[in-house]
């Protein structure tokens, strides 16, 4: 079996969000799908480690926000790969609260819809959401950003608990300078180019970063990180 036809399924890339009680939490996710029109159906896979499934289970309510082309690798990494038990993932994010009492995310989406779960199912690691969609509406006449996008310009990973996460060797690439990889996220820090957002000037060799800098996308830690050879 070839593994790697997982790989050419096609995806988008969307956050869903939920809530329980008055917290809000929200996740990327690229598995979404209409399932069917009549009445408008949606299916979404969330891991059941997620905050954000516990949410859904709670509340049966779900946002899904469909993202631009333009969104930022930071705030994909802010819904991605950091976890709603830590932060809340709404502080600093334009949002907004549906008439259901759903939370949108309304920053760097193009459209989005909410829906009711009228059935689950039970996937061994993952629960499929499926949802009665109750709004839907469009934001902007952006492009939506789509999973080959992500992983092939963005150069994203797929966090582990994503359901289309495949173990990777990761590519051994010739390069002049001493490039470093987020083993979490992906991010390359590239010393050209520093990391001026995380106070790294340009310039600046990962061996010369002080300790406690992080992951400009996922704040993982410095020892995270490993040598693009
Ligand atoms: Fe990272």
């Amino acid at each position: 079996m070839n593994y790697k036809t997982l790989h050419k399924f096609s995806y988008g890339l969307y956050v869903v969000s939920s809530k329980k009680g008055n917290n809000f939490n929200g996740q990327i996710a690229n598995t979404v799908f209409q399932v069917t029109s009549e009445p408008p159906t949606i299916a979404v896979s969330i891991n059941k480690q997620n905050l954000t499934h516990q949410f859904i289970k709670e509340s049966r309510k779900f946002a899904i926000s469909i993202l631009s082309k333009e969104t930022p690798m930071k705030f994909i990494g802010h819904f991605g790969f950091k976890s709603g038990v830590k932060i809340d993932k709404f502080k600093d994010v334009n949002y907004k609260v549906s008439n259901a009492d759903v939370p949108i995310v309304l920053e760097n989406a193009v459209a989005y819809l909410t829906a009711e779960v009228i059935k689950e199912v039970n996937v061994g690691t993952h629960t499929v959401f499926i949802g009665k969609v109750v709004e839907a509406e469009i934001i902007n006449d952006k492009e939506p950003m789509t999973y080959a996008y992500y992983h092939e310009v963005k150069r994203g990973k797929a966090p582990k608990t994503a359901p289309t996460y495949i173990k990777e060797e990761i590519k051994k690439e010739v390069e002049k300078m001493a490039k470093y990889r987020c083993e979490v996220c992906g991010y390359v820090y590239d010393p050209e180019k520093g990391d001026p957002d995380g106070g790294i000037a340009p310039g600046t060799k990962f061996e010369d970063i002080p300790n406690d800098w992080v992951c400009p996308v996922c704040s993982a830690s410095k020892d995270e990180f490993e040598r693009v050879e």
